[in-house]
């Protein structure tokens, strides 16, 4: 598996906020909990509608957010403050491998509420958690010190900071944990009105992936939608799927899988190794603390300095 130099630069710096931070990794579950949701999102389903981005901002509450084009009321391109999801297009260009059958194809940008996340062991105050039931990772404002720890440590790209305000808080997706409390299900996958995004317990939704994987290519089969334990499905004609589940091994899971027909690299998401970040620097705490090497080392260093002084 390759690693860019932007990811090993991404890694080290995330490693070194957890070390410098420290203070989560020793509390750290790195398995998915048994009753994990989540969201399967097919972008071989997806037709771009936007209904989830929508649907998303009524739920949040959020502003409209023109920042792809001022004309325009809503049209976010990227993550932000005011857009918890985003829709990206990929088409391909006339530089590329003229023989890659799928030319187009979209992608959804959210919180992929990993199993074991880089932003709750970067954060020094536990203002990010991770619901040791459900799995869902959730920010809290009240704890929260402005630091943006999780912000550079996300391996997604995904917490966004509220620059513009006086009291600037951490904003990110929650699995719609809100409505999770009413016995709703996330209200992107409550509108998406293709099967797309569709909500559920991990373990089921991991099932329903490696199903669509081995289906064959063209024909008509039923897909479940909107949550997959409602039975209610809608019918597709299958796709040319990339035999990838992405965010099943990548940094040790996530609760938000995708599928695609287009290589993921293609989509923005990165090839990514299968050991967490957060495990990377624990390995490395527990080598360094280990026989208590560092702590010896420091006091060595210490007391040299404290003799040359002195002499
Ligand atoms: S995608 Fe980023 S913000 Fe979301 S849980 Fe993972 S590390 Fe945290
Ligand atoms: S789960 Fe909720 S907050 Fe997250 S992207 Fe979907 S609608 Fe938005
Ligand atoms: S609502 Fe469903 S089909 Fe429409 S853009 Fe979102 S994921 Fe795609």
């Amino acid at each position: 598996m390759s690693l860019s130099r932007r990811d090993v630069l991404k890694g080290a710096a995330c490693t070194g906020l957890v070390l410098a931070s420290g203070v989560n990794a020793q509390a750290r579950d790195k398995t998915l909990p048994p009753a994990a949701l989540g969201i399967l999102y097919d972008a071989t389903l997806c037709i771009g509608c936007q209904a989830c981005m929508s649907g998303c901002k009524r739920a949040n509450k959020l502003e409209p957010d023109p920042s792809g084009n001022e004309s325009l009321w809503d049209n976010p391109t990227e993550l932000s403050t005011k857009s918890l999801t985003v829709i990206k297009q990929y088409r391909q260009n006339e530089t590329e491998d003229k023989a890659q059958t799928v030319k187009s194809g979209f992608i959804k940008r959210q919180c992929m509420h990993c199993v074991d996340p880089a932003c709750v062991s970067a954060c020094p105050v536990s203002a990010m958690q991770k619901d040791p039931a459900t799995g869902i990772v959730t920010y809290n404002k009240k704890a929260c010190i402005g630091c943006r720890y999780c912000q550079i440590a996300c391996p997604y790209n995904v917490p966004t900071f509220e620059f513009d305000k006086p009291f600037p808080q951490i904003v990110k997706c929650q699995l719609c944990d809100h409505l999770l409390a009413k016995g709703d299900i996330a209200a992107c996958c409550q509108v998406c009105p293709t099967g797309a995004s569709l909500y559920g317990p991990v373990e089921l939704l991991k099932e329903e992936a490696k199903r669509r994987l081995a289906l064959p290519e063209g024909q008509v089969a039923l897909f479940p939608a909107n949550d997959i334990r409602t039975g209610r499905t809608v019918s597709h004609t299958t796709a040319e799927y990339q035999q990838h589940i992405y965010g099943e091994k990548e940094l040790g899971g996530t609760q938000v899988l995708l599928l695609s027909s287009l290589p993921f690299a293609k989509l923005g998401l990165q090839d990514l190794p299968e050991e967490s970040y957060a495990g990377v620097s624990e390995n490395i705490q527990h080598t360094l603390y280990k026989g208590m090497i560092l702590p010896m080392a420091l006091l060595a260093g210490l007391l040299y300095f404290v003799k040359r002084n002195e002499r």
